[in-house]
């Protein structure tokens, strides 16, 4: 028994109860606690929310870019100033140390701080006498209501990758948060109440019904996806079948890779913040590191790999000095788990064994130690699948081509890095990678939102990617005007 508060939803400018009949527990995964109940809501939620938003819609569209984009700097303000409270929000519903989710907070208002420039980016062209006395405008124009569905490993950021594009191009939105993190969206939209008008922006909670509401409900233009790779493909299906625009982020099994002539002091650090922050369950995370060249220059490579994740200090993410903190629910635990026993199934070399890691004084929380598998197959379910967990694999090639090989052969592609200092192999390897997000000397390779994010083949389902210039793409429609005046 717990009790913890039933969330509300945010439906044309006021919290509502949701008509769910269930709910999901939220926990503080570093004390095991229910901290809220996340309603599951229904098709009628959907329908409620996205009314809102469609009569919000034409006074949003008609209200001048410069109007909007103050509305932008106006929730950027806020986020400035509840700053700290956000990002304690974010570890207490998540987990991650503090200063992980600052740095995710940061990269939300980052966001908010581009759609702030709306009036030059959303500029259309033209060019006048294309014939005789006529000529041709395109404006970029909204389109009505998009809705966007997040997962829950980045529960502030996520839904910025796309609200403040939306918002700032004139549509109106519906935000479906995880409903295992929902509180981070909780605090933005009361913050967001007070800069846009009622409907502009709306919050229902819920899971898969929600989920599936807002792919074919009939009033929506279109749908940002964010999360695993099966429910990706789903939504872009469901929602592109109901003749909506879709852009579904997947997951991802990343690699690393370290040539031999890496500068390995300046490195290594890198590599295995890529691997173990936010506990490896984000999706750029570092998930294979493929080292090139000898048996030498591998174990080199493996000995301060260990070295680094031993340092690691496991714990609650409030704790001050703590570096890595839970995963997000006991059940995600054991399927990490389940993994470390399908590698030693599968006849990997389990170098560092986190499993029965534990935390004094937090006895109840979901915490795994750092995890290194080496001669990990490229074919086994660790050397394939997400673990989405800190569990990274070792894997030994010759030479570059091989390891791009390794890429090339794997289903998914969101990020990858390389490790040198030759300008060729870099320039090879970011040439010939598949078309993801490349790092050079770069564990995280995560554009900022002034550029596309997102990955290729199963990471990615649809055409146009996440903010920067897509963003605005995504969000608008392109009216070509041919004037002539007698
Ligand atoms: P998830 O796919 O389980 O859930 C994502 C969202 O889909 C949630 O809001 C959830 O309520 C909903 N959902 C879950 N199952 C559903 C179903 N059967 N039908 C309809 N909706 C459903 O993902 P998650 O566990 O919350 O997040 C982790 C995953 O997200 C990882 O695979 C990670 O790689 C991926 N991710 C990808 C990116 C990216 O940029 N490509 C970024 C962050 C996370």
């Amino acid at each position: 028994m717990t009790n913890a508060p039933l969330l509300r939803d945010f439906v044309g400018g006021a919290w509502v109860d949701s008509r769910a009949t269930s709910s999901c527990d939220v926990y503080n995964p570093a004390t095991g606690a229910v901290i809220a109940k996340s309603p599951l809501g229904t098709r009628a939620d959907v329908d409620a929310a996205v009314a809102a938003a469609k009569a919000a819609f034409p006074a949003w569209r008609a209200t001048p870019v410069v109007e909007r984009a103050r509305a932008m700097f106006a929730f950027k303000n806020r986020l400035e100033k509840h700053f700290e409270e956000i990002s304690r929000i974010v570890t207490t519903e998540h987990g991650k140390t503090l200063d992980e989710s600052r740095g995710s907070v940061r990269r939300g208002i980052e966001a908010v701080e581009v759609a702030c420039g709306m009036p030059s980016m959303m500029m259309g062209y033209g060019l006048e006498d294309i014939a005789r006395g006529l000529d041709c405008d395109v404006h970029r124009q909204p389109m009505g209501v998009f809705g966007a569905i997040a997962p829950f490993n980045f529960p502030a950021m996520v839904p910025l990758w796309f609200l403040p594009f939306a918002v700032a191009t004139g549509n109106t939105f519906v935000v479906k948060p995880s409903e295992l993190v929902p509180l981070s969206q909780k605090r933005m939209h009361e913050l967001l109440s007070e800069c846009v008008p009622p409907g502009v922006v709306n919050l229902v909670n819920g899971g898969v019904d929600v989920v599936n509401g807002l792919c074919e409900h009939p009033d929506v233009k279109g749908v940002s996806f964010v999360g695993s790779t099966p429910v990706a493909r789903h939504v872009y299906r469901t929602a592109s079948h109901a003749g909506k625009r879709v852009q579904a982020l997947g997951g991802a099994k990343n690699f690393i890779v370290v040539m031999p002539d890496a500068d390995l002091d300046k490195s290594i650090g890198i590599v295995s913040e890529s691997c173990y922050g936010c506990a490896g369950e984000r999706c750029l995370a570092g998930s294979i590191v493929v080292t090139v060249g000898g048996a030498s220059h591998h174990a080199d490579v493996r000995a301060r790999l260990v070295a680094a994740a031993q340092a690691i200090r496991v714990g609650d993410g409030l704790d001050p000095g703590v570096t890595m903190g839970p995963v997000i629910r006991e059940a995600a635990r054991q399927r990490v788990l389940a993994y470390v026993e399908k590698g030693l199934a599968e006849g990997a070399e389990l170098v560092l064994d986190g499993r029965s890691h534990t935390v004094k004084g937090r006895e109840n929380g979901f915490f795994l130690g750092a995890t290194i598998f080496d001669k990990v197959s490229p074919k086994s379910a660790i050397g394939r699948e997400e673990i989405f967990g800190p569990v990274l694999s070792l894997m030994n090639v010759p030479d570059l081509a091989s390891a791009l090989a390794l890429l090339h052969d794997h289903p998914q592609a969101n990020a990858t890095s390389i490790f040198t200092s030759s300008g060729k192999s870099a320039r090879t390897f970011a040439s010939q990678a598949p078309p993801a997000m490349v790092g050079v000397n770069v564990g995280v390779a995560a554009p900022m939102s002034f550029f596309p994010f997102g990955g290729s083949k199963e990471s990615f389902f649809g055409d146009v990617k996440a903010h920067g210039r897509d963003g605005i793409a995504f969000y608008t429609d392109q009216k070509v005007v041919i004037e002539r005046w007698f």
